[in-house]
């Protein structure tokens, strides 16, 4: 890479960063200095150079952010308006993030070290998927008051002098957690539905990559959300659990590591307060010998890269039938050595993930930082140790193959005949690293993909419907993609609920349901005179 085109265009990302929003905590409606007046670094993936330094902070300020939540709860202007006035205010931010993709999208570039064409897509996937959550604003107040019409079975309805309706409340209080590879995305995932639910949030990003993140503090502001109803604190670890732990905050929305997610849900347990999780995985890719090899080769590399593999989704366990595995392995190996790696993401504006799609070549991304890079490097090592076969890949680009020295790149690795007792088929690596096994029938099929812990997405490829769509039903995962062609695989859309089964997560997101998740159910018994003229009088 041209070391001048790599400095202006950092150069350039800096300036963005020049703005308040990216210096300060967003709280009350305000941007504010962190009590401590401390800073947290973030590095170019690509080069390991400094990119910017934003504050952290601390218990105290997660504190003055749950007052200010307070407040404007107890305020209650917020939670009194229609969820659908809520949600045209929110629909204003969604189409800032749209209107502001190209630099947030350079930012994740500088950030995360994805390809600029790969942030822009998913960013403009987080702004429709904001207006699809708005869409939801008048569904749940279609909701509110809807009589309980339906029990089923025998007596299955309430007696009929009884007016019960169902009522769907905000939750409160609420803190948002979430995770780096898809900054913006995850916030905003968290972000739409509590607000147009009526909760009062704090959003903590990751300290790893969260810059995007504070942008949405401006949209808030920008947006007119009154003040205390959003608030964002940046910083690490220690802010994560203040905001577990304060009895102020009556739900957890996290997106986060299994490790993780199992602290928080630890630290919500002594005051019951309601979590939704949404954690790792170890997706499994089953194909069958019927599968077109070209789509075989093209969707087990979209599996296991799409974003460096840095994907909670990704496909990074290959269950092959026996006799399709060498011919498979051979095509793979072959297409993985001839990928470039993207000296540069943030210019990286033609080639990326994906890519394939439009006819254009894939590229492998640095991964997020140095703590990750050393930690997949650890797999590996330990992968070696254990005589696991490394078929391609196996450590750390040359530089003149990637073009410069100091980035966190590694390189596609493959490893085979991986034991099923073994870490790197057991636990979540978090980087471009796959380890197949193979199988020989159906049965043997549905117990390897079922053979860990997690349970979060899978795919199983053939040409014959029957066979994919017994073994995805026996598949325990809460997203199981059935194909013949490779299409849609990590795909999602966001009326199609999704989550984890096993120590894959707690809870859904995305649909009504993901809604639902931010709101309390209540049912309201009016005896002694009817609905209609209950609503009556409250309007009078
Ligand atoms: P992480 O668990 O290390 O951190 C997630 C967040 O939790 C960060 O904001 C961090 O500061 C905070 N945190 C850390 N310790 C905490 C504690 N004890 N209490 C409260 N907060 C704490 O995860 P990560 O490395 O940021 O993200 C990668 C993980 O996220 C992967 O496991 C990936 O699979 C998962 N992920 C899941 C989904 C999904 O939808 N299921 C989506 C994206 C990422």
């Amino acid at each position: 890479m041209d070391q001048d085109s790599n400095n202006n265009s950092l150069d350039k990302v800096r300036s963005h960063l020049q703005r308040e929003c990216f210096n300060k905590l967003f709280i009350g409606g305000k941007f504010v200095e962190p009590i401590e007046r401390e800073k947290l670094p973030t590095y170019y993936p690509a080069t390991g150079e400094l990119l910017h330094e934003f504050p952290r902070g601390k218990a105290n300020d997660i504190y003055a952010a749950i007052s200010a939540a307070e407040r404007a709860w107890a305020e209650g202007t917020w939670a009194a308006m229609s969820a659908a006035n809520r949600a045209e205010i929110v629909a204003k931010m969604a189409q800032g993030i749209e209107d502001n993709k190209e630099m947030l999208a350079e930012i994740e570039a500088a950030d995360v070290g994805k390809p600029f064409r790969q942030a822009a897509m998913t960013l403009g996937g987080a702004a429709n998927e904001g207006k699809y959550w708005c869409s939801l604003g008048k569904a749940l107040d279609k909701e509110q008051d809807l009589p309980v019409n339906s029990g089923g079975g025998k007596g299955g309805l309430p007696p009929a002098e009884w007016n019960v309706v169902y009522r769907r409340d905000p939750i409160g209080v609420v803190g948002l957690i979430s995770a780096w590879n898809y900054p913006l995305n995850v916030a905003f995932r968290k972000v739409c539905p509590a607000l147009i639910a009526g909760n009062c949030a704090i959003l903590k990003p990751s300290e790893i990559a969260g810059l995007s993140c504070m942008f949405i503090g401006k949209l808030a502001q920008d947006a007119g959300i009154p003040p205390g109803v959003f608030n964002i604190v940046t910083g690490d670890r220690d802010a994560g659990v203040a905001l577990t732990m304060s009895p102020s905050v009556s739900m957890i929305s996290f997106t986060g590591s299994s490790i993780t997610g199992s602290k928080v849900m630890e630290a919500c347990a002594p005051k019951l307060s309601q979590v939704a999780l949404e954690l790792g995985g170890k997706s499994a890719l089953v194909v069958f010998d019927d599968t077109d090899l070209d789509k075989a080769v093209e969707t087990t590399m979209k599996g296991f890269l799409t974003n460096g593999g840095q994907i909670c989704t990704a496909h990074t366990r290959l269950i092959v039938q026996d006799n399709f595995k060498q011919p498979l392995l051979n095509r793979l190996k072959e297409e993985l050595e001839k990928l470039p790696f993207c000296a540069n993401p943030i210019t990286e504006k033609n080639r990326g993930d994906r890519a394939w799609e439009d006819g254009k070549t894939d590229v492998v991304q640095p991964v997020v930082c140095d703590s990750q890079h050393k930690k997949i490097l650890g797999f590996l090592d330990d992968a070696k140790a254990a005589g696991v076969e490394i078929l391609t890949g196996g450590g750390v680009p040359d530089e003149k193959v990637v073009g410069h020295s100091g980035g966190y790149f590694i390189q596609p690795t493959v490893l085979v005949n991986v034991g099923q007792e073994t870490d790197v088929w057991q636990k979540e690596v978090f980087g471009p690293v796959l380890s197949v096994r193979s199988f020989s029938s159906e049965d043997e099929a549905v117990l390897e993909a079922n053979s860990t812990k997690f349970g979060l997405a899978s795919t199983v490829m053939s040409s014959d419907p029957a066979k994919a769509m017994r073994v995805a039903n026996r598949i325990r995962a809460g997203a199981v993609y059935a194909t013949s062609t490779g299409e849609g695989i990590l795909a999602e859309h966001p009326a199609v609920s999704r989550g984890g089964f096993g120590c894959s997560g707690v809870g859904r997101e995305l649909g009504i349901g993901g809604l639902h998740e931010y709101t309390e159910l209540k049912s309201v018994n009016y005896t002694g005179f009817s609905l209609a003229d209950a609503k009556i009088e409250s309007v009078g």
